[in-house]
């Protein structure tokens, strides 16, 4: 078994996305340390993405929606793209 489906079982779904929610708050808190406070704490967000990232692993094994954010993912970085694609050819909208 993996370790976001083992944290889950042997901490139970709701306290882990209360964890999920506690992290990305920290990794929020960082970014505007970053931005606001001119601070240098790129060590900071390193460990706070890394916590987020582990914390969404673990929300898609929870509510097991792993491909459908992966689909969704792809559709929306294709969009992305064309936006983009018109944005550097100065079609601004
Ligand atoms: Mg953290």
């Amino acid at each position: 078994m993996n370790t976001y489906k083992r944290a889950l079982q042997a901490w139970g779904k709701e306290p882990q996305m209360l964890q999920a929610i506690e992290e990305m708050s920290e990794l929020i808190k960082e970014i505007l340390k970053n931005i606001n406070r001119k601070k240098d704490n790129v060590a900071e967000i390193i460990e706070e993405t890394a916590d987020v990232e582990i914390m969404l692993e673990q929300l898609k094994v929870c509510y097991g929606i792993k491909q459908q954010v992966e689909d969704y993912k792809t559709a929306k970085l294709q969009k992305i793209n064309q936006r983009l694609d018109k944005w550097e050819a100065g079609i601004h909208e």
